[in-house]
Order: C-alpha cells, then structure tokens, then sequence
C-alpha cells in the first residue's frame, strides 16, 4: 500500500514555522528539504537553485549525500533537473534511470533510487531553481502529490525572490528578468526623451500573503472575485466601452471565454484545497498554464498567454480591492507610464505635471491617444511586446520617442549616454527657441504660415513658447471628454474664452467636438458598433443632435464675443451635411444678435476633408466654405482603408506614396482655383520630409503638434520650394509603394534640414 501523503496544508504550516524559526539561510533549507521528504513519504528531498549563466546547482538534500551539496551541478537540458528547468514543467516517473535524460552524478549516490518526481521553482514564468523528491521503490507519484510539490516550489520560489535565503539572493538578482536591464525597439510615436520610474497602469498585485488561514473564507473569497471577473468583463463588451478602455473586441471575447471556463475555475478553486490564499492559488495556476502555454507548438495559444496573464492580474486586482488605474493613485515626480493599450481619455486621467513619458505594447501613429500624448508633449514609444510582463513598478526607465528604444533598469552606461542625449536635445531646443519669432520663409522667399494642434488648456503656452502663427486645429472634444457629464454652456464658454484670450491677435480654428470611433464619451451610451471608426460620429451626431451642436456653438458665439471666430466641422461626407451645420452657426448668430448680444466681428466657417467622398463634391463645396483643413489621419485611414488605430498596420502604407500625394495635390489645386484657404491639421504635416512634400504641392498653411515647431521652420528655412516642387510632381506617377527615399536623397542633396 502507498503510504498516505500529510495533507499539503499540514506542510505549508509547517513551512511558514519553519521561515519564521531564526535560522541560517542554509539550515533553513536544509529544514525545508527535511519536511518536505517526510511529508511526502520520500527518501530524498532536493532543492537545486538556479545559479547565473543557466546552472542549476544542488542546494539542499535531504537523502542524497550531504557532500554534494554545492558541488553538483547541472546545465539547462542536462539531466532530470536540467529537463524540468528548461521545459518548466513537472517530471514524474517511476524508474528515472530508464528515462533517456537520467544522468548519474556519482557524489550524490542516487543510483538506489527508482522513482523520481521534479517540479520547477516558478516566478513570474521564471524558473528559480528545481525541487525533487525520489523514492527507492517503483511508484507513480499521484496527481495530489504533484500539486503538494508545485504548491511547496511555488512557496520557496517567494522566499528566493523575496532574499530571505541571503545566498540565494545573489542568485535570483542575477538571473531573474525583474532585475536584469532590458532593452525593447518599439515604434516612436512622440519625440522627446524621458528618464524616469516605471509606473504600470494596471498596477500588479504582488501576493506576499501565500498559506491561507481559513480554507472555507478563501473559496468565498475566490468566488466573488470570480463572480466580479466575469461581469466586469461582459459589462466591457455590452457598453462597448473599448474604445474608452482601449481594448480590441476580439480579446475581450477571449477574456469572456477563459473567464468563463469551467477548467480555470475549478483549477483555481483545487489550488485553494492546497491550502494556499486566494490570491496565491491564482499565481500557481497562472504559472502552470504560463509554463504549458510557453512550450505549446501553436503560435495562437502562445498568443494567448498574453490575454490570459492580464485576465488573472485582473482578478488578482479584484481579490486585493485594487480598483482604477495607476492615474488615481500617488505618482512619482518622473511618472512613466506602461500599459498593454490605453483610450485617449485614461492618458488625460493621469496629472500632466507628473507624466514624462509613455509606453504601450499597442498604439499607432495616428490613434487618438498618440495625438493627445504629443499635444502634451509627451514622449511616448507604441508596439513594445510584452513589455508589461517584464516592467515593475518603481523601475528606472529610458523612452527614447526618437528611435523608439525603450531601456528598463539601464546600465549606467547607457544612463550616462541618455543624460548626454538630452543634454543635447535641449541645446537643440534652444536653438529652436532662437527661430521663434523668426519667420517660416523658404530660401525662395516662399512664407509658410505654421500653426499649431491643441485642445487643452495646458496646449496655450505652446502658442507663446513656439511663436507659432495660431492655432490651426482646437480639438473641443477633449474638453468634453475629460469631463465627468456633458460640458454646460457657462463651462464651454470660459473654456474657449480662455483660449481666444490666450490666442490674443493670432486666429484659433475651432473643430466642432469629433465624438465617435475611439472618442467616447464616458458619461454618453452609444449603442455598439461593428466599425465605430465609420460609425455614428462627429458630424453625423451633430446633425443628428442639433441641440447638442447648437449649444455649443453657441457658447463659441459668446467666448467670441466681437472677436473673430473660425469653425470647423469634422468628418464631412457631402455637401449637404456641411450646409446644414453652416446654417446652424449662422442661426445662432442671428439669434443672438436678437438679443442684442455681441456677435463675431469676423465668421468664417470650414470643412475638414477627411472623408473621401468629400474629393468628388469639391466644386460644389468649395464655394460654400471659408476655408478647408485636410484630416490627413483619418483621410489617409479610409483612402488605404486601414484602421489608424490598429498596430499591425501602423507602417504598412506610407504617406509620401504617389496615391495619397497626388490627391493632396489635387485637393490644393482645386483650393487655389477658388481661392479657397487650405492647411493640414493630420499628423502628416508634424514630420519635416512630410512637410517637405507638402509644400513641394502648394501648400502654405500646416498645423501641426506643437514640438515640431522648431524642426519644420528649420527646414522651411533651408526649402527652395520651387525646387521642392519640381521634384515632388514628377513623383506623383510613379507606381512606387513609398517615395520617401527619393525626397530624402533631394533633401540630402540640397541641404535641406531634416533634424527631428
Ligand atoms: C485628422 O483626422 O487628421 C484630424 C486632424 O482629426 P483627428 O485626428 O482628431 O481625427
Ligand atoms: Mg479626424
């Protein structure tokens, strides 16, 4: 008869007396290994510990010969214990000299034992070290045997990380990803560099609390938090929320399915019968599944290790009370943010005085939360691969937004670079700060009016620090999406009051709000939508809520007053949408000079060309507008017909293509024809060589994010245009994916100043 195995709650008490007796590092596992064995009924007990540069080496034994302790070693793969360290899974096996790994280390004396169990020692899908325990009769050790082990290795694993074992501390600094330097090449999305301390978004719950004290409380506990789970997450999907949260419907779906697995629970809830927390028995079946996931041949159920890591920090989050994100809490002067994916109104959640830079594993150049990153002149680095796994909060950190290099926990040699580098991005800084009441003349004498991108009150002092010529795009959505419920009258007055104060003599366009796709409004429920970037937005919802439109139309008529104003509309897709909100504006106006109130000295009213449709209506629409504004993001997003917001896509078309340049050309010759005005609001324009080309077409008015001031009147500086424009015509034919080397080689050739 096998003999019974002590229940793995009796070891884990006798465990935590154990880490609590005042001990050596060395008698406290030799202890261990001794518990282990006779819980376990085996003969040997030994833990290996992994050692820098992958060895494994023999700590503590209980059964094998004391004096191989700290002799015997073995590599990743080599062995029963380099096998289980490099697949990070269990090894059970009745006779462990017939299996093909077996190697025999003769100071050990382990040719007398037959049967073999080895479980690795996980952290955070890292493996520590490997503990075994073996048996001279032949014997399958029991599924409930094998959970004992994982649940012990899972409790020596903390005391490792934790540097209880001072010896084994050195060990785990050195081999272990939390504390190694790490570098990731993502995609700069927003220029700036910035030194700081990692903040994680979705803060991770660290589970120091492992033995649970009452085995009936913590089912409950693990059960409620479960229950909270899986309505939070189908709450996700039914509000349609993902644009707000920044998550894809697709992963959400696989939230629900794992949320709602049978299998997951019930492992969580056997974890529990281990005698482990709550908390920790969803660490232990997180590293299991991590551990079978990794070695998994299928690249989909790989990917899904992802989804699954966030949903058991998600329920971590819930079972530790831990609610929101990193924005409500107290953030370090240096705040670098990470996060999986972020909505535009999270990123203005979080105080703008203490944000330096942000990371994301998602984000593309043209996605909302990129734009407001920039307009707060906030670095920020996109498509970094699991770079929430690796990041701990309180890690130095290095966002490079030029190159897109991220370095976590950097050598100082790369520290003392970036400080040279910074160093040196604001000496260039200054020397924009010199051109900033310089004009933006071509060596031609070609004067190219630069405005600038903004929708928050901190964008102002932009206006003053850059000398830009205006504000050529006010987003009035942010306003409204950083508000708790729709902005009242009184509060969009003073708003924009403030910025037309603020702008003193220099214009300031102001775009209708731009709701939808990935704008959502928090406090406005909008029904789902299978493509909400074509949805029911911007213009469309204007029209279709006249009061809204009017209201705050009206409150642009009243910040005004005897001023100047400039509006625009967004997503126009015919003629008649562009009349019909036109006469809304002239409507007001006449109703408040009705009342005897001041109204604009000067209205001019424009259309965003962002939709393309709007291409084939230009000689009607023309001579109804004051003035047009190409939306190159979303323009450029339905001409290619790709998502903006989608990262696989981000550099799958290129603006500077003959396509999308030559319908720019069309649309500024058609402009000047009917002496119409026309600038650039997308982010095309913020990029010299895009800017290049733009004025190579004609253009004379951009308006762009605020830090591409000084590199775009740089090179205004050094453009003969009518250089620029011979070249650029005579690409617009070509049958080329991208012409963008062939503008820079002309810039190259030419001296033109690309610096950015
Ligand atoms: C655009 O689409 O180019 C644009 C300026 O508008 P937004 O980026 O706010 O959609
Ligand atoms: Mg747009």
């Amino acid at each position: 008869m096998q003999p019974a195995l002590v229940g793995p709650r009796i070891l884990l008490k006798r465990l935590r007396e154990v880490m609590a007796e005042p001990e050596t590092a060395q008698t406290r596992l030799d202890k261990i290994a001794g518990l282990i064995a006779s819980n376990m009924v085996a003969e040997v007990c030994s833990i290996y510990v992994m050692r820098p540069g992958g060895v494994l080496e023999l700590y503590a034994t209980e059964g094998l010969n004391r004096s191989a302790v700290h002799k015997s070693t073995l590599g990743i793969g080599e062995g029963l214990v380099g096998v289980i360290a490099g697949d990070a899974a269990p090894l059970n096996l009745s006779n462990a000299q017939s299996h093909p790994a077996f190697k025999y280390l003769p100071e050990t004396g382990e040719e007398i034992y037959s049967s073999f169990l080895g479980v690795p020692i996980l952290r955070s899908g890292l493996t520590l070290g490997v503990l075994t325990v073996q048996n001279r009769t032949e014997r399958t050790y029991s599924e409930e045997e094998v959970e004992a082990m994982q649940t012990t290795a899972m409790v020596l694993a903390e005391v490792i990380a934790a540097g209880d074992l001072e010896e084994l501390a050195d060990a785990f600094d050195a081999d272990v990803g939390h504390v190694r330097s790490h570098h990731f090449a993502g995609t700069a999305l927003a220029d700036g560099i910035a030194l700081g301390h990692v903040v994680l978004h979705q803060p991770r719950v660290e589970v120091t609390n492992l033995i649970a004290e009452d085995l009936t409380a913590e089912h409950l506990r693990l059960d409620e938090a479960v229950e909270k789970l899986r309505s939070s997450v189908d709450r996700m999907l039914a509000d349609n929320d993902l644009a707000r949260t920044g998550e894809h419907q697709d992963v959400l779906e696989t939230y629900r399915m794992f949320a709602h697995d049978r299998g997951w629970v019930r492992r969580l809830g056997e974890a529990v019968d281990t005698g482990l927390t709550a908390e920790a028995a969803v660490e232990r079946v997180q590293s299991d599944t991590r551990a079978k996931l990794m070695r998994s041949n299928d690249p989909y159920l790989r990917e899904r290790l992802h989804d699954l890591d966030d949903l058991a920090n998600r329920l971590l989050r819930i079972l530790a009370g831990v609610t929101g994100t990193a924005a409500a809490g107290v953030l370090p002067r240096d705040a670098i943010v990470i996060a999986a994916s972020m909505g535009p109104a999270e990123l203005l959640d979080y105080d703008r005085e203490s944000i330096r830079g942000l990371v994301l594993e998602e984000g593309g150049g043209n996605s909302h939360v990129t734009i407001v990153a920039r307009a707060l002149g906030i670095p920020m680095v996109g498509e970094v691969e699991s770079i929430v796994e690796v990041a701990d909060t309180g890690d130095a950190i290095i966002v490079d937004g030029q190159t897109g290099d991220i370095h976590i926990r950097p050598p100082s040699t790369i520290e003392d670079a970036y400080v040279e580098k910074v160093r040196l991005y604001a000496r260039r800084q200054k020397q924009y700060d010199l051109l900033k009441d310089e004009p933006a003349i071509t060596t031609d004498g070609v004067t190219i009016s630069i405005n600038i991108n903004a929708g928050l009150v901190v964008d102002l002092p932009h206006l003053e620090e850059t000398g830009a010529d205006g504000i050529g795009l006010f987003r009035t959505e942010l306003q409204f999406m950083i508000a708790a419920g729709f902005p009242r009258m009184d509060e969009q007055v003073s708003h924009y009051k403030a910025v037309l104060d603020a702008a003193g003599d220099k214009p300031v366009v102001f775009r209708t709000i731009d709701i939808g796709a990935d704008k959502v409004l928090p406090y406005l429920r909008q029904a789902k939508e299978e493509n909400p970037a074509l949805g029911w937005r911007a213009i469309r919802m204007a029209l279709d809520r006249p009061a809204l439109l009017r209201l705050q139309v009206r409150a642009l008529i009243k910040a005004a007053g005897g001023r100047s104003l400039r509006v625009m509309f967004p997503m126009v897709s015919e003629v008649d949408e562009f009349r019909r909100a036109r006469e809304v504006v002239e409507h007001e106006v006449e109703f408040i000079r009705a009342r005897g109130h001041a109204v604009p000295a000067e209205l001019k009213i424009g259309a965003m060309i962002e939709v393309p449709a709007l291409l084939w209506q230009m000689p009607a629409l023309l001579p109804l507008t004051d003035f047009i504004s190409i939306g190159s993001n979303d323009l450029m997003q339905f001409i290619f017909a790709y998502d903006r917001g989608d990262p696989r896509l981000v550099n799958r078309y290129d603006p500077l293509s003959p396509p999308l340049l030559k319908l720019l050309s069309e649309i500024i010759s058609q402009a000047g024809e009917h002496g119409v005005p026309v600038t650039v609001c997308g982010e095309l324009a913020s990029d010299p060589l895009e800017a290049l080309a733009l004025i190579g077409l004609g253009l004379r008015s951009i308006s762009i994010v605020p830090a591409a001031v000084g590199p775009i009147k740089t090179m205004i500086r050094s453009l003969d245009a009518a250089k620029a424009r011979d070249v650029v015509i005579k690409l617009l034919d070509l049958p080329d994916h991208s012409v963008r080397n062939r503008l820079a080689e002309f810039a190259k050739s030419h001296n033109i100043s690309l610096n950015n």
